[in-house]
């Protein structure tokens, strides 16, 4: 019989791309929250973003799995890119609740400030039903800074969130991708196959010129 995972960590981003930051958030969660394995969830269309300028899903996927490859912990699940529509977490969340049964705590983990705004996600209230959240954000991070309504509602449901401090999170895919485009290097702030990717494909680029 497979053994059992009781506890799973749901890295939910749109990985465009994937870089240090996020597989340092994933192996310092896994080893803070004590979790038996990471799943990293590409959203297909993310919300609140205009689906022109995200990289096609495939891609973002690729991406993640070449990223992921050496970590026996870390595992890439495709259920929100070949869901069809906008990728709303509750669905995925509602999907791995079935996928793993109810012996299995949830921990989606993402960067703080989207993690903040779960008050405006589709089914806020049945997201902290499924799963606890942990927001991943640089030293430094103080709750004292998000609005007073945010801070409210977070003290009501204090048990289900947690802050998870990275200095790593100073990478940023809005960074790498500018510097793709301006011409210079991103080695060391992706791994190296993503690197490779990324020229591979022309992704990032105005044109298709040699770097
Ligand atoms: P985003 O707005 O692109 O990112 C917000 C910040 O979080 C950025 O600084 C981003 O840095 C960082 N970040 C994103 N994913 C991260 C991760 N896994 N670990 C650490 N930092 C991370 O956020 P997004 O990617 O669109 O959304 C994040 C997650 O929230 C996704 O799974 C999305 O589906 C979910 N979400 C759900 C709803 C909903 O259900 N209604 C609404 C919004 C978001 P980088 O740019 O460097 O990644």
């Amino acid at each position: 019989m497979a053994a059992k995972i009781a506890r799973v960590g749901v890295m939910g981003g749109t990985f465009d791309p994937i870089h240090f930051g996020h597989l340092v958030t994933a192996e310092g969660a896994r080893c803070e929250f004590g979790l038996d394995q990471v799943l990293f969830l590409p959203s297909g269309q993310p919300p609140h973003k205009d689906l022109k300028e995200v990289t096609p899903a495939n891609h973002r996927y690729m991406m993640t799995v070449l990223a992921t490859l050496t970590n026996p912990y870390f595992e890439v699940s495709r259920i929100d890119i070949d869901r069809r529509g906008i990728s709303y977490t509750i669905d995925s969340l509602k999907c791995l609740r079935q996928e793993y049964g109810a012996g299995t705590e949830l921990f989606f983990i993402t960067g703080a400030d989207a993690v903040f705004e779960i008050m405006t996600w589709k089914d806020s209230k049945k997201l902290l039903e499924i799963a606890h959240f942990i927001a991943a954000t640089r030293p430094g991070f103080s709750l004292e800074d998000l609005p007073a309504e945010t801070r409210a509602w977070i003290a009501k449901h204090r048990e289900r969130f947690y802050v998870l401090q990275i200095p790593a999170m100073a990478i940023s895919s809005t960074n790498i991708r500018q510097r793709v485009r301006d011409g210079h290097s991103i080695r060391y702030l992706v791994p190296q196959q993503v690197d490779y990717y990324i020229r591979r494909h022309w992704l990032y680029r105005r044109e298709r010129t040699p770097i």
